[in-house]
């Protein structure tokens, strides 16, 4: 999972960085609104956290332009608390969620997580493929009811892949939401952690999908490549 912070307090941008990271997602950030704007617009996150005030362009423009554009990520926009118009005029503006300063980081975190699960079409914060399952509260992975150690590109992976599940998903893709714009990709390291993934699933669970990429999909469910 990757995600964009746009937020211009330098503290609490890096807090939201930190904690996003804890908790295994490629994280960019932004500090001014035209910043912010550009990178939602040319690079695919799983979800935004926007600050409303913010310098060159403020967080509701952003999100009007973003919705015009067509890009239609999940926003979970900060607003201060004095400001309830900002919330009325950002969820019209495109907005799926709000959140009041100042918050605790852990309600951050869960609305992020939500968000991301609603718009993959998950409601239950447990995603299950069959006999495998990842809990999105504590990003632990169980096959079989056996915990699974992972690394954290390996669950970053995995969470991507469970969250679009039998799903074709190209290696660009997923290289695209398994790091941030900073890091020096390798789309064929994707091949790597494929690998990884399946001695530790066993040989099942994801499949190869000649030419286009990789699906996720629980044994006997279809699980010959299209
Ligand atoms: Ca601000």
């Amino acid at each position: 999972m990757r995600i964009l912070v746009i937020e211009d307090d330098k503290d609490l941008n890096r807090q939201l960085v930190e904690a996003f990271e804890e908790i295994g997602y490629a994280v960019d950030k932004a500090f001014d609104g035209e910043e912010g704007h550009f990178l939602g617009d040319t690079e695919p996150y799983d979800a935004v956290i926007l600050d409303i005030g913010l310098p060159e362009m403020d967080g509701i423009t952003v999100i009007e332009k973003w919705r015009r554009e067509g890009r239609n990520m999940p926003v979970l926009m900060l607003t201060a608390r004095d400001r309830w118009n900002d919330k009325v005029s950002g969820i019209d503006a495109g907005a799926d969620d709000y959140v009041t300063k100042p918050f605790h980081i852990e309600e951050i975190l869960a609305r992020v997580r939500s968000l991301i699960r609603r718009s993959a079409g998950h409601a239950a914060s447990e995603i299950t493929c069959g006999s495998l399952m990842l809990d999105t509260r504590t990003s632990k992975v169980t096959l079989d009811g056996n915990p699974i150690k992972l690394t954290s590109h390996e669950l970053r992976l995995l969470s991507y892949m469970m969250h679009h599940q039998e799903k074709v998903l190209s290696r660009t893709e997923l290289t695209e939401h398994l790091y941030d714009q900073d890091f020096d990709r390798d789309s064929n390291t994707i091949e790597v952690f494929i690998g990884r993934l399946r001695k530790k699933f066993n040989g099942e669970f994801i499949e190869t999908v000649r030419g286009l990429g990789y699906r996720l999909i629980a044994p006997g469910n279809g699980g010959e490549a299209a």
